[in-house]
C-alpha cells in the first residue's frame, strides 16, 4: 500500500467502514425497518470489513414511494434536461476527485487489483456519467410523416419520456461500473432510481450515494437499497416499479421476467455468456496470445463476457496454448490492495467453492489441466488460473459459464466458416465472440455469421458509446449507446388531425 492509499484506507476505517451503513430512502439515509444487518467480506483474507442494511419489502416500499414522489412531483420532475445533465457532469467530475478512495473500497469489497480498479472501473465510471450527460439534453423523437393517409390533414411525431420508477439490480464483478452503467442512462432520461447492489459487494454504491448527495440530486431521485435476492425479488414485484434493469446470472434473469409479469414491466436483462475464441492459423500470434489471455484472466474470469471456449486452427493450437500457460504463470497473483499484484481473489467463498467445483468435474471428466486445475493453498479466495485441453462439448466446464479464469480449449482443422460458427453457436448464450484473422474477408464473413450481441477482431473494448447485450439467453434489449438510454423511455405517438 502507497502512502496516498494508507490515507484512504485508514480514514475509511475510522470513518465509512466503522458503522453500519445505512439505506438511502427519499434522501436520508435510514436503518432497515426490521433494523437487520449484514457483514461484507474482504475477499483477499475472508475477513469481515463492514456491516449493512438488509432491506426488506417495507424498505422497498418506501424506497418506491420516494422515487414515484420525486418523478411526479419533486424538482426532479421539472429540472430541464440540460440541468440534468450537469448534475450527471458533476457526478462524474466527483467520481474522479474521490478515484482512489473509490477504488481502494471497490479493492476492499470485490478483491480486485487497486490499479485495474482506479484504471477501469473508477475511471470508466467517470467517464459514463459525463457520456450520459451529452444525452440528457439529445432525447429527440420523429416526424413520422403517415403512409396511408393525406399528410396535408394529419400531422404526425413522437416523443420519448422517461419510462418512471425503475429498479436497478447489479452482480458483483464490476460494482460500481454496473450501477453507473444503469444510474447514468436512467437519470439521463429522467427516471427516478432504486438501486440494489449486490450482497458482497455493496459499498461502493452506497459511497456513490453520498456523493451523489453532495453534488446536488434531489431527494428521491436515487434510492439505494442493500439486500440479498429476497431485497431484489421484492423491487421486481412491486406494482409502483415501471422497469426492471438487471445485470447477472440467466437463473435470476429468468425468475425476474416471470416475476415482473404482474404490473408488465419494461425488462432489459443482461445476463450470463459462455463466449467462443476462434484463433484462424494467419493470426497474429502476438496479439492473439495477449487477447486471450486477458479475455478469460482479467478480473479472474468474472467477466460476463469472457472468452471462456477456445477454438484454434491446428496449425497454431500448440503455439497458442503454450503462450497463453506461459502469460498464466507469470500472473502476480495476490491481494489487490498490491500495486503489483495483476490477478486478485475470486469475490466470495461461495464462488471459490463453485470454480473449484468445475475445476474436478472437468478433471474427473477428463479434461487436461495444462496450467492450474484446483484452489491455491492460501488464506482469501484464490484460484489458479486453468487451461484445459482435451475438454469435449459435452463436459459442464465446457458448456456452462464458470465465471472464473478456466479457459477450455478445442482445434479445429478445416476452412469452413459454416461449420466453424456452428460450433462457437452451439451454446445457449450469446454476448460477445472474439476473432483472431488478418485476412478481412474471413473477418467480415464470420462476425455475420456468428450469433452474440458483441464480435471482437484482434481485440477489442467495451465503451460508452457502443451497444452492449446479449442474443438469445444472454438477455434482453442493449446498455451503452443511444441504445442504452432509450431502454429507459417510453415512445409516444401524437397525431393532429389538422
Ligand atoms: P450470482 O449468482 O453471480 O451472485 P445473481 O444473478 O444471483 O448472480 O445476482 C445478481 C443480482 O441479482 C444481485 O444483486 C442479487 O442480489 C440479485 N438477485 C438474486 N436473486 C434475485 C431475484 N430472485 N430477484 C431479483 N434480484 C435477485
Ligand atoms: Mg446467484
Amino acid at each position: 500500500m502507497n502512502i496516498a492509499i494508507q490515507q484512504h484506507y485508514d480514514n475509511l476505517q475510522s470513518g465509512f467502514l466503522k458503522s453500519p451503513r445505512q439505506l438511502l430512502v427519499g434522501g436520508r439515509w435510514v436503518d432497515a425497518r426490521s433494523g437487520a444487518t449484514f457483514p461484507v467480506y474482504n475477499p483477499a483474507n475472508a475477513s469481515v470489513i463492514a456491516h449493512v442494511a438488509d432491506a426488506g419489502p417495507d424498505d422497498v416500499d418506501l424506497a418506491v414511494k420516494a422515487a414515484r414522489h420525486a418523478f411526479e412531483d419533486g424538482p426532479w420532475s421539472r429540472m430541464s434536461p440540460a440541468d440534468r445533465a450537469k448534475l450527471l457532469w458533476r457526478l462524474g467530475d466527483a467520481i474522479e476527485a474521490h478515484a482512489e478512495e473509490l477504488a481502494l473500497i471497490e479493492t476492499l469489497d470485490n478483491g480486485k487489483p487497486i490499479k485495474v480498479a482506479l484504471a477501469l472501473d473508477i475511471a470508466s465510471s467517470a467517464e459514463r456519467f459525463r457520456y450520459y450527460a451529452g444525452w440528457a439534453t439529445k432525447m429527440n423523437g420523429e416526424l413520422c410523416p403517415p403512409a396511408a393517409h393525406d399528410g396535408g390533414k394529419f400531422h404526425a411525431f413522437t416523443t420519448r419520456q422517461p419510462v418512471g420508477v425503475v429498479g436497478l439490480i447489479t452482480p458483483w464483478n464490476f460494482p460500481l461500473l454496473m450501477a453507473v452503467s444503469k444510474l447514468a442512462p436512467a437519470l439521463a432520461a429522467g427516471c427516478t432510481t432504486i438501486l440494489k447492489p449486490a450482497e458482497q459487494t455493496p459499498l461502493s454504491s452506497l459511497r456513490l450515494g453520498e456523493l451523489m448527495q453532495e453534488v446536488g440530486f434531489p431527494d428521491g431521485v436515487v434510492n439505494i437499497l442493500t439486500g440479498f435476492g429476497q431485497t431484489g425479488a421484492a423491487i421486481v414485484e412491486h406494482p409502483g416499479v415501471d422497469k426492471i434493469s438487471f445485470t447477472g446470472s440467466t437463473d435470476v434473469g429468468r425468475a425476474i421476467v416471470k416475476a415482473s409479469t404482474g404490473n408488465m414491466k419494461r425488462v432489459t436483462l443482461e445476463l450470463g455468456g459462455k463466449s467462443p475464441v476462434i484463433v484462424f492459423p494467419d493470426a497474429d500470434m502476438n496479439v492473439a496470445v495477449e487477447g486471450v489471455a486477458r479475455g478469460i484472466f482479467a478480473n479472474t474470469g468474472q467477466v460476463c463476457q469472457a472468452g471462456s471456449r477456445l477454438f484454434a486452427h491446428e496449425k497454431v493450437f500448440d503455439q497458442l496454448i503454450e503462450g497463453i500457460a506461459a502469460k498464466a504463470g507469470k500472473l502476480k497473483i495476490g491481494p489487490g490492495i498490491e500495486f503489483d499484484t495483476e490477478m486478485g481473489p475470486v469475490v466470495s467463498q461461495e464462488q471459490l467453492d463453485r470454480v473449484a467445483g468445475y475445476l474436478t468435474a472437468g478433471l474427473e471428466a477428463g479434461a487436461k489441466a495444462v496450467i492450474g486445475g484446483t484452489k491455491m493453498k492460501r488464506d482469501g479466495y484464490f484460484v489458479e488460473p486453468t487451461i484445459f485441453t482435451s475438454s469435449t462439448t459435452d463436459m459442464a466446464v465446457w458448456r456452462e459459464e464458470i465465471f472464473g479464469p478456466v479457459l477450455c480449449a478445442t482445434s479445429f482443422s478445416d476452412a469452413d466458416l459454416d461449420h466453424i460458427a456452428a460450433q462457437a453457436n452451439d451454446t445457449e448464450y450469446g454476448l460477445a465472440a472474439y476473432v483472431y484473422t488478418r485476412d478481412l474477408s474471413v473477418a467480415h464473413k464470420i462476425a455475420k455469421k456468428i450469433k452474440a450481441g458483441s464480435i471482437r477482431i484482434n481485440g477489442g473494448m467495451v465503451d460508452s458509446n457502443v451497444p452492449f447485450g446479449g442474443f438469445k439467453q444472454s438477455g434482453w434489449g442493449r446498455e451503452n449507446g443511444r441504445e442504452g438510454a432509450e431502454a429507459f423511455t417510453e415512445i409516444k405517438s401524437v397525431i393532429i388531425s389538422l
